[in-house]
């Protein structure tokens, strides 16, 4: 199953599992029925690394290669989707400014988000722009040597626990700029909570800008680069939820293997039941075709080749993947799966944002479609 991995990433994969399973899998269905944000173990995944996993180490970071990245959400998201997803967004945040930002920008911020100082969310849909970024609505007007925003946002991961908004404004009719907002700027508030059916222990919110005044020094990159930044953000940040589909598909099979195992009827374990070991069979292979499709996309973004194609087919298939294998992993499990006594209808409730954050599965198929028409089908 790790065949293609080097001991180095093994051993990664080791120390990543080892704290996964002792200080997040045993607390995750806690933290998704009273829908608490885990502040404790954001600091210890600091001390693991892992807040600066985009981070140059020269601002503290441990500058992960996408590879590794990938196999730490994978790892991670074994025990708590939630925990990989709003790392994944934190680390995304970092990313941009690592890249977009001033020197002084990435002075301020990134050595504060490496430490766990300061938590950082991604903020590019608005309630009537979410495939179509291109149509948000919230302004950022320059106003002597600040910029004024106005507008509210939507979906907003960590939106109600982070120190830090990378948020994508206005500044011209056909212009959309990145701008660097700290939760305490004047004029920005947190609006309503989103009651989702499930990632609880990740909250996503609204955001409320009113006359929010930040200095002009909080652009990154430049004027009218928001949407470029943005999406170029995006195609990393898919391959982290791919590899997080993948790792939440392996919690289900492994959960699903070992209740038919166990579980007894006409006198025989369920998995003697050949259309239990077929069910078993296709969770299994899905999981490991997710993993390879998702390795590859990395790795091609560690060696700066183009990867917009495979980056949304290793997003669409795992996270279709995700889907099928979780709900399949309900129904190995019979009326037990149906209840909280099991984890794997939480894995179900999980997996269905997967298939929408990030651009949705047909937004996906969208961007696969277009590559091969453009290029070739290869
Ligand atoms: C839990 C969660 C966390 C999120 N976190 C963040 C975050 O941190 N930051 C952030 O900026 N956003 C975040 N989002 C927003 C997310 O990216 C959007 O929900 C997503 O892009 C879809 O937008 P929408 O919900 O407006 O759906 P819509 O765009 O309204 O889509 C509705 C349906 O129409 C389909 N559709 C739309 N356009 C097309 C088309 N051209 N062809 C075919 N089908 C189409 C869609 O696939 C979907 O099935 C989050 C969402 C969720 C659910």
């Amino acid at each position: 199953m790790f065949g293609m991995l080097d001991d180095e990433q093994l051993a990664i994969r080791e120390t990543i599992e080892r704290f996964a399973q002792a200080r997040i899998a045993p607390h995750a269905a806690d933290w998704d029925a009273t829908s608490s944000f885990p502040r404790d173990v954001l600091e210890e995944l600091a001390r693991l690394d892992l807040m600066g996993m985009t981070i140059p180490e020269y601002f503290g970071g441990s500058a992960l290669s996408r590879l590794h990245a990938a196999i730490v959400y994978t790892t991670l998201a074994e025990a708590d989707l939630s925990t990989a997803v709003w790392l994944s967004v934190h680390n995304m945040a970092a990313s941009i400014i690592a890249r977009a930002g001033s020197d002084e920008l990435k002075q301020q911020w990134l050595p504060a988000m490496a430490r766990g100082a300061a938590l950082g969310a991604f903020s590019l849909s608005e309630a009537d722009a979410g495939s179509d970024p291109s149509a948000l609505r919230t302004t950022a007007q320059r106003a002597g040597d600040q910029y004024v925003l106005n507008g509210s946002k939507m979906w907003v991961t960590s939106g109600s626990v982070a120190q830090v908004f990378v948020i994508m404004a206005r500044t011209g009719p056909k212009a959309i700029s990145a701008f660097i907002v700290p939760s305490d700027a004047p004029g920005l508030r947190v609006g309503k909570i989103v009651e989702k059916m499930g990632l609880h222990s990740s909250p996503t919110t609204e955001l409320i800008l009113e006359d929010c005044r930040i200095p002009a020094t909080h652009l990154l990159g430049f004027e009218g680069d928001g949407l470029k930044i943005a999406l170029g953000a995006l195609e990393g940040g898919r391959v982290n939820i791919a590899a997080a589909a993948t790792g939440l598909g392996q919690a289900a099979v492994t959960v699903a293997t070992r209740y038919a195992r166990e579980r007894k009827q006409f006198d025989r374990t369920i998995g003697e039941f050949q259309a239990i070991q077929c069910m078993l069979a296709d969770m299994v292979t899905a999981v490991d075709a997710a993993r390879l499709l998702t390795y590859r996309a990395a790795d091609l973004l560690d060696h700066a080749l183009g990867a917009t194609r495979e980056a949304a087919m290793a997003k669409c298939f795992a996270t279709d993947m995700a889907m099928r294998v979780t709900t399949d992993a309900v129904q190995i499990l019979g009326g037990a799966g149906y209840t909280k006594d099991w984890p794997v209808e939480r894995y179900m409730r999980d997996a269905k944002a997967t298939q929408i954050f990030e651009g949705t599965n047909q937004i996906q198929r969208i961007i696969i479609a277009r590559s091969v028409l453009r290029d070739n089908a290869r």
